[in-house]
């Protein structure tokens, strides 16, 4: 056979289905794609103007308006930016899958940045046909004596084309919803899928019901609302985090993630070498149990909501905090959706874990006394953390705090510049303050103290901290006596003890049911404490782990 090339065709009729129901996962995003459409026809015809190429002539109050009609059971998307001339639909509309998004960068991609632009792979416009019958479109271009066009689709693969009535520059796209999409015929789900995707999109978006009863007075006037944009074109994380007050940030965070609590602190993202990302994370304060603690990480590329919590780019234990992200860079799919999970996620990812493990130190070291207030309520997430990260634990394992038994906040080093010569570098701890109550005034007789680890995330901490620094381990109070506690002239007195001893092991065989209890006796030095029948730490924690797991 010989050697042949050609090019490879699509049929439109095979590919629109595909379009339609498998490209995005959730149908709502038509209303991102549309609006990001918008928003690029205005950075496109903004560029244009500054590069003195486009005349904007009056018409320059830049927005977005969605306009809903539940009665002819339409919803309009309208802007105001660059426009379409004849020839651009027929490129940009007809061919699936060219971007003008693509085109408009290659074109200008020497005059400066433009990084904006959202647009990429061409496929955003179809997903309309998720939700609608027919799509119309009337367009009207910036350039000067441009003929206003109108298209038309009904979902099949033939279109038309007609001039337009339109007179004022930018693009109107009508969808008539279909069954598909007749939850769009309802104010709230519109809004709020505009508040999930849009909130920091550049331009303002304005939303209204154009059949809506006008709500009126007492006295039956007309109540005029004033239009309020429902996004923020300018989001503080977008800004210089030098410029930011302390107000600002308790604001953003408030308004973004509904929680009127105030945030313990946060951390102001901004890079742009080797990658751009820009964002600020927060330390909510917690007031419910850690296991049913949910935080929120929302990830942006270009101000355009992508997702909540995406495990690729945001280390699983920072899950905890709440922040928003905005990358660029980020390796997107065609929908938007779903990362490809290569290196750079994990660049990403490892880039946050510094940034807060910094910050961690930078705080311990400029305010011990602030650090200590809030350690109750970060100490969950940083153990987390060290357990799950090993770069994270190389960062902050210096500066973990432990509570004492007299309510101080130590080091693990301070602990052992105290008490280790004492312990034998064991570092006492109490899992229960009020029922170890008395052990703790045993070790205070001794001027010792323990630490308290009674969080549940605390026996795995342990176990870990003894795995990476083999020289110490940790003791409960009741699961081992020093040899200072121990009283050596009573033990001194063997006839005594061998008594005693006998009758003890008699007591203890007959509750436990054996025959061969082997008692050890001990005298303690205290006032406090009678007596005490020690269980090895060891064996305790092999119990309790049995426990967990049967
Ligand atoms: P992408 O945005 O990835 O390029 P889309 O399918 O969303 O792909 O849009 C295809 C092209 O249609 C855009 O690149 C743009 O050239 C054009 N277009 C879509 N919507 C508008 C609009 N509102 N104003 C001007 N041009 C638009
Ligand atoms: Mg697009």
């Amino acid at each position: 056979m010989n050697k042949e090339k050609g090019n490879l065709s699509i049929h439109s009729e095979n590919i629109f289905p595909i379009i339609k129901k498998w490209l995005y996962s959730d149908q709502d995003i038509f209303i991102r794609e549309l609006i990001s459409n918008a928003c690029d026809a205005i950075t496109k015809v903004k560029r244009l103007n500054s590069l003195g190429e486009a005349d904007l002539r009056e018409n320059a109050d830049f927005q977005v308006k969605v306009v809903l009609d539940t009665t002819a059971k339409t919803l309009k998307f309208i802007d105001n930016g660059i426009g379409m001339t004849e020839e651009e639909v027929k490129k940009y509309i007809n061919q699936i899958a060219f971007s003008g998004a693509e085109d408009f960068l290659q074109t200008y991609k020497d005059k400066g940045d433009i990084d904006q632009i959202i647009g990429h792979f061409g496929l955003g416009f179809y997903s309309s046909f998720m939700v609608a019958e027919t799509v119309e479109i009337d367009t009207l271009s910036y350039k000067q004596d441009a003929i206003a066009v109108r298209w038309r689709c009904d979902g099949k693969t033939e279109f038309e084309m007609e001039s337009s009535n339109k007179v004022t520059r930018g693009t109107e796209i009508t969808l008539y919803l279909g069954e598909d999409g007749e939850d769009f015929l309802k104010e709230y789900t519109v809004k709020s899928t505009i508040e999930k995707y849009c909130s920091f999109m550049p331009y303002p978006i304005h939303f209204e019901v154009a059949d809506k009863e006008p709500e009126k007075d007492e006295d039956g006037n007309i109540i005029i609302e004033e239009a309020k944009a429902l996004n923020d074109v300018a989001p503080l994380y977008t800004k210089q985090p030098n410029t930011c007050t302390d107000e600002e940030y308790k604001e953003f965070y408030q308004k973004t993630f509904r929680d009127f609590q105030e945030p313990l602190f946060w951390i102001h993202l901004n890079m742009d070498y080797p990658f751009n990302l820009k964002g600020i994370l927060y330390f909510p304060k917690l007031n419910t149990e850690f296991d049913t603690m949910e935080g929120r990480i929302k990830l942006y590329n270009n101000q355009v909501f992508v997702a909540d919590n995406i495990k690729e780019v945001i280390p699983e234990f920072l899950l905890l905090l709440k922040g928003v992200i905005d990358c660029p860079d980020l390796p997107l799919n065609v929908s938007r959706s779903f990362l490809q999970n290569d290196g750079f996620t994990r660049k990403i990812s490892d880039y946050i874990t510094k940034k807060v493990a910094d910050k961690l130190n930078s705080l311990f070291k400029s305010g011990r006394e602030g650090f200590e207030k809030f350690w109750e309520d970060i100490s969950p997430f940083i153990k987390y953390g060290i357990l799950k990260d090993t770069k994270f634990y190389d960062k902050v394992e210096s500066i973990i705090l432990y509570k004492t038994t007299k309510q101080q906040y130590v080091t693990l080093e301070e602990y052992l510049e105290n008490y280790g010569e004492k312990t034998n570098k064991q570092i006492y701890y109490v899992s229960d303050d009020v029922q170890q109550a008395q052990y703790i005034k045993m070790l205070q007789e001794h001027d010792l103290e323990a630490v308290i680890l009674d969080h549940n995330i605390d026996s795995a901490f342990i176990s870990h901290m003894e795995m990476k620094k083999n020289e110490i381990s940790f003791k409960r109070v009741d699961s081992n006596v020093t040899e200072l506690m121990k009283d050596k002239d009573q033990a001194a007195d063997e006839e005594v003890s061998t008594k005693e001893t006998e009758a003890l092991t008699k007591v203890f065989n007959k509750i436990l049911n054996k025959e061969d209890c082997k008692i050890q006796l001990e005298s303690l030095k205290s006032q406090e404490v009678a007596g005490m029948i020690i269980l090895a730490e060891e064996s305790r924690r092999m119990q309790e782990m049995m426990k967990r797991y049967s």
